[in-house]
């Protein structure tokens, strides 16, 4: 047993999975008590009567293709916030175990530890180092009962890459103790590449990546974790069967056809071309106090009056995100990047 699995709760280690209606596409479907007559409206390709494959072999392997990875080592899931759910259900023991986050950072980490009963330790990004990860402080807690750290890359709210040298090491130095999970949502609008490439040399590594952001499938609630063998053997387990709706599989098959891939690519273009306009711009503005380098498809912005600012653009119909209760951002709001339609009115508005 490799001590990916050795780490992970000991209840879900012994525990059998579903087991579900088995998947035999060529045979009429007289298994699984659906009804047998589709909808007039039902748009899908599939039909929505029919339950969809319960762990979607097609769809894996697509989208590991995408990533470039062996698909016995990505896991779809309903969005990462899925996977950062199953990590911490899998692997922290309620009451007992901890997971690592450095804030100001995506909440999710610390809700889905909380529901879990995960003890949740903050090691707060060091804003004077450009929000850079006090790595020190992480290592004092390796001896501790964390299992998981959370790491953000490009991090939401403060828009900076962390260093993937230092994200390695600190890897290796819990190496047979705890993953390192980096969430990886915004890397396609960085200028550095995604650590999966180092995957199969770091059994510690675990990334997280979605088609939320790049690839304009929020709606369609599809993200991956990718990660040794071993760890997606034992969350396959612990999934829900039937995860990714029917409607999402399809959704996800279109946005990798090669067309609908340029145009993703050429959107990245542009927000990052608006990202660097923006900022420029919103720094010009008499009540902006700083506007902070970003590697992803949003500004993390601080104003003199950021309540105003907020209430102005709400005014007018605009919805930019009140950052004011994270940790050090007493100011700021963020900003995530429009059409330069919807941008320049935005400029206009907070002017
Ligand atoms: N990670 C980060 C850093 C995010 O900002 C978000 C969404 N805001 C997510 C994960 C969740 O993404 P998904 O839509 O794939 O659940």
């Amino acid at each position: 047993m490799s001590w990916v699995t050795a780490i992970a709760r000991s209840d879900i280690r012994a525990m059998r999975a579903y087991e579900h209606a088995s998947w035999e596409p060529g045979l009429i479907r007289m298994h699984a008590n659906e009804r047998p007559w589709r909808a007039t409206h039902d748009m899908s390709a599939a039909g929505l009567n029919r339950y969809p494959e319960p762990h979607p072999h097609e769809l894996t392997a697509a989208l590991a293709r995408l990533y470039a990875v062996d698909p016995a080592t990505l896991l779809a899931c309903r969005g990462s916030d899925e996977a950062i759910d199953l990590l911490i259900r899998c692997y922290c023991h309620a009451g007992q175990d901890a997971i690592a986050i450095c804030p100001p950072t995506f909440g999710m980490y610390s809700v889905a530890a909380r529901v879990q009963g995960a003890t949740v330790i903050e090691v707060p990004l060091l804003r004077d180092a450009d929000y850079d990860v006090d790595m020190h402080a992480l290592l004092a807690h390796r001896d501790s009962r964390v299992k998981l750290v959370f790491l953000c890359s490009p991090n939401n709210p403060t828009g900076n890459r962390l260093d993937s040298a230092a994200i390695l090491g600190l890897v290796r130095a819990l190496d047979g103790r705890a993953l390192v999970v980096v969430d990886e949502a915004y890397v396609e609008f960085a200028d550095a590449p995604s650590l999966i490439a180092q995957i199969p040399a770091h059994a510690g590594l675990v990334v997280l990546r979605t088609l939320s952001k790049a690839y304009g499938l929020a709606g369609a609630r599809c993200g991956v974790l990718i990660g040794h063998p071993d760890l997606v053997a034992l969350l396959r387990k612990i999934i829900q069967p039937y995860a990714i709706t029917q409607l999402s599989i399809e959704a996800v098959f279109k946005a990798l056809e090669p067309a609908a891939l340029e145009e993703s690519a050429l959107h990245i273009a542009t927000l990052k071309v608006e990202r660097a306009r923006v900022s420029r711009e919103l720094e010009l503005l008499s009540d902006t106090v700083q506007v902070w380098p970003s590697q992803t498809n949003f500004l993390l912005a601080e104003f003199k009056d950021p309540a105003m600012a907020w209430q102005r653009a709400h005014d007018a119909g605009l919805l930019v995100r009140d950052m004011r209760h994270a940790l050090g951002l007493s100011h700021a709001l963020r900003i995530s990047l429009g059409t330069p339609v919807q941008n320049n009115r935005l400029l206009q508005i907070l002017e």
